[in-house]
C-alpha cells in the first residue's frame, strides 16, 4: 500500500539533555554580580539602539510617505500598486510587472529607483531584495513594525494586514542563504522582483517586544523557525507547524521572505519582526556559549532540522543503509542527521565533485550521478542495489543522471528514491516541489504535474513524506547536540560568514555550486567580517 503523508507524525530519537544554564561554573554571588552588570550593559545598548532605529523609521515614513509593511515596498502611494497592469484585481496580470513598470521593480535594479533615501546614512534597516531573475541587491529599507501590512503586494495571495503586538523585533546575529532562495532568485518562481526582501533562515537577538508578547525577553538570543506559526490553530497544536492555518491568507504554511508565503518580510536585514513570539522562538540558554557555537546554531533555523526531518520520516534508525539524493546544504545536513541517528552506511549522491568531496570529507560514500544510474552505482557500494531508506534533498529542479546528466529532469529523484527504496521503506522529501514554475522544461511540470513513476512506489509500499519541515518539532533537541559537541554541523556543510553587502556574491557562488552554506552576518556579530 502506498501511504501519501503530508508532514508524517515523528518522534525524536535523540535523548532527553538538561538545559545548560552556564559554560563554566564560578561562586553563585560572583555569578550573580557579573549578571546584573551585564544587565546593565545590555539594557544601556539595547535602548540606543531601539531610539535611534525607531527615530530613522519615522523620518523614514514621513519622508517617503510609505504606508507599508515595512519592506521596501511597491512605491507610489500607500495601498495602489503602481505596476502598469490593466486590472489590478488579476493574479496572474499583477504577478508579472511590466517591461517599463512604473513601481520601478524592473527599472529600480538598475539603480534609477531610490527605495528609502532618508534611511541612506544606515540609521534604519537594510536588506536583501530580489530584483528580478539572478539580481538580488542589498536596500535601504524601513525599520521593522510590529504588524504585518503586505496589502501593498503585487502578489494578490499574499496580501494581508494584522497587529503583530505578539511579536519582537530581532537585531539579526546571522541569516542563511538557502536553496529555496535560489529558487526564486533563478526565476523559477511566480515573485515579480522588486517587493520582497529574502530570507527566512534567522537567528537574532530581541531588542523590541510587543505588549502581548510574556515570556521571550529584550536581550535573548533565539533561532527563529522558518515557518511562521500562529501556535493555535489545529495543526499547530498538533505539531504540523509547517502548514499552520492561522499566518497565511492563501494556503496553509508560512514563513519569512517567500513567495506566496503570506507576505511576511524577510530576514536577511540588519532587523527582522517575528510574529508570535513566545512560540517561535528558540532561546539559547547561554548567550557566551551561543556565540561560541553560533556558525552550527544558526542552522536550526532550517537546513539542520530539514534534513534531520527528511532522515527521521525516511525511517532512518541504527544500522540503516540511506541514499541521501543532493550534496547542497540540505543534503549534507540530512546525511550527517543519517549518522546521529546510527545508519550504518550513508551514500550521498549529486553531480558536482566539490559538493561530494564535502559528503566525504565526514565519512560518507558518494555516487556521482553523472557515471550513471543510481541503483547501479549503490550496488557497487553495498552489492545490492537497495538501500533501507532514501531522502529527497534536490526538488523540482533535478538534473538527469547519466547521459541525462546535463538535462533538467523533475521527477529524476522521485524515480531514483522509488527505485532504489527497498519495498516497504519511505522516502522522505524535503526537497520542494512547486505548484507553479514558469521556468519548467516540461509544460506539465509548469503547474507541478511531474513525470512520476507512482505505480513502483505503490507496487513496493512505499510510504513518503512531503511539505516544509515542521522546524519545531526538531530544534530544542538539535540545539543541544549541538551544546553538548554530538555533532559539527557547521563543519558538515562547511559554513562561510559573509556580511550583508556580501550577500549579492555568496547568492552568485551558491548558484554556481559552491560547496558552501553562506551565513550571513549582518553587525558582524561574529567578528569574522
Ligand atoms: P541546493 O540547490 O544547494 O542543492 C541541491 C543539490 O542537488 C545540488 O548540489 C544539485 O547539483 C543536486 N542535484 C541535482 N539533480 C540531482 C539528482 N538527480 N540527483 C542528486 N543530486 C542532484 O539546495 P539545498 O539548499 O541543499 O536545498 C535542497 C532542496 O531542499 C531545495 O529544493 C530546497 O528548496 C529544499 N528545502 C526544503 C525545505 C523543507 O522544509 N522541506 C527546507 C529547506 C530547503
Ligand atoms: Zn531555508
Ligand atoms: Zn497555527
Amino acid at each position: 500500500m502506498l501511504h501519501i503523508f503530508l508532514d508524517k507524525k515523528t518522534t525524536i530519537s535523540l535523548g532527553e539533555v538538561s538545559v545548560i544554564t552556564s559554560a563554566r561554573l564560578i561562586p553563585a554571588a560572583a555569578y550573580r554580580e557579573r549578571e546584573r552588570e551585564r544587565d546593565q550593559k545590555r539594557e544601556k545598548m539595547r535602548s540606543s539602539v531601539v531610539s535611534v532605529a525607531k527615530r530613522s523609521r519615522n523620518a523614514l515614513m514621513k519622508s517617503n510617505n510609505i504606508i507599508t509593511n515595512g519592506f521596501g515596498g511597491v512605491g507610489g502611494e500607500a495601498g495602489v500598486v503602481v505596476c502598469g497592469v490593466a486590472d489590478p484585481s488579476s493574479v496572474s496580470s499583477l504577478r508579472r510587472h511590466g517591461e517599463n513598470c512604473a513601481c520601478g521593480c524592473r527599472s529600480s535594479s538598475k539603480g534609477t529607483r531610490a527605495f528609502s533615501s532618508s534611511a541612506a546614512n544606515g540609521t534604519g534597516n537594510r536588506g536583501v531584495m530580489f530584483m528580478g531573475a539572478n539580481d538580488v541587491q542589498v536596500k535601504d529599507i524601513p525599520f521593522p513594525k510590529l504588524e504585518l501590512d503586505s496589502t501593498n503586494s503585487p502578489v494578490v495571495s499574499e496580501r494581508q494586514k494584522r497587529k503583530c503586538e505578539h511579536g519582537v523585533i530581532l537585531k539579526v546575529v546571522t541569516t542563511n542563504i538557502c536553496g529555496s532562495d535560489q529558487h526564486m532568485v533563478r526565476g523559477r518562481t511566480s515573485l515579480p522582483g522588486g517587493h520582497m526582501i529574502l530570507g527566512h533562515e534567522i537567528t537574532g537577538e530581541v531588542v523590541e517586544l510587543g505588549k502581548d508578547v510574556e515570556f521571550i525577553k529584550k536581550g535573548d538570543v533565539c533561532s527563529v523557525p522558518f515557518n511562521i506559526a500562529c501556535g493555535r490553530c489545529d495543526n499547530c497544536r498538533q505539531g504540523h507547524t509547517g502548514i499552520c492555518l492561522n499566518v497565511n491568507p492563501a494556503r496553509p504554511g508560512a514563513a519569512y521572505g517567500y513567495v506566496d508565503m503570506g507576505g511576511w518580510i524577510g530576514g536577511q536585514a540588519e532587523y527582522v519582526m517575528v510574529p508570535y513570539a513566545d512560540f517561535n522562538l528558540l532561546k539559547f540558554p547561554d548567550k557566551e556559549q551561543a556565540k561560541e557555537k553560533i556558525t552550527s546554531l544558526t542552522l536550526l533555523s532550517d537546513i539542520f532540522p530539514t534534513g534531520y526531518h527528511g532522515a527521521v520520516t525516511a525511517g532512518v534508525k541504527p544500522g540503516s543503509t540511506v541514499y541521501v539524493a543532493g550534496a547542497g546544504p540540505v543534503g549534507l545536513a540530512c546525511a550527517a542527521s543519517a549518522q546521529l541517528l546510527g545508519a550504518a552506511c550513508v551514500i550521498v549522491g549529486d553531480a558536482i565533485p566539490e559538493r561530494l568531496n564535502q559528503a566525504k570529507s565526514f565519512g560518507c560514500e558518494v555516487v556521482d550521478i553523472t557515471k550513471g544510474s543510481v541503483d547501479e552505482q549503490i550496488e557497487k557500494i553495498l552489492g545490492t542495489p537497495e538501500v533501507d531508506a532514501a531522502v529527497d534533498c534536490v526538488g523540482f529542479e533535478a538534473r538527469g543522471c547519466g547521459h541525462n546528466h546535463a538535462k533538467e529532469v523533475p521527477a529524476q529523484v522521485l524515480n531514483d528514491c522509488m527505485t532504489v527504496t527497498k519495498a516497504g521503506g519511505a522516502v522522505g522529501i524535503p526537497g520542494l516541489y512547486v505548484t507553479e514554475d514558469p521556468g519548467a522544461v516540461e509544460d506539465a511540470a509548469k503547474t507541478g504535474n511531474l513525470s512520476m513513476r507512482l505505480g513502483l512506489g505503490w507496487a513496493k509500499s512505499l510510504t513518503f513524506a512531503t511539505g516544509q519541515c515542521p522546524t519545531m518539532k526538531y530544534n530544542r533537541n538539535l540545539m543541544n547536540a549541538i551544546l553538548y559537541d554530538r555533532v559539527q554541523i557547521d563543519k558538515a556543510v562547511n559554513v562561510e560568514v559573509i556580511s550583508l553587502d556580501d550577500a549579492p556574491r555568496g547568492y552568485a557562488d551558491f548558484d554556481k555550486g559552491a560547496s558552501k552554506k553562506y551565513v550571513i552576518d549582518p553587525h558582524n556579530y561574529t567578528g569574522r567580517v
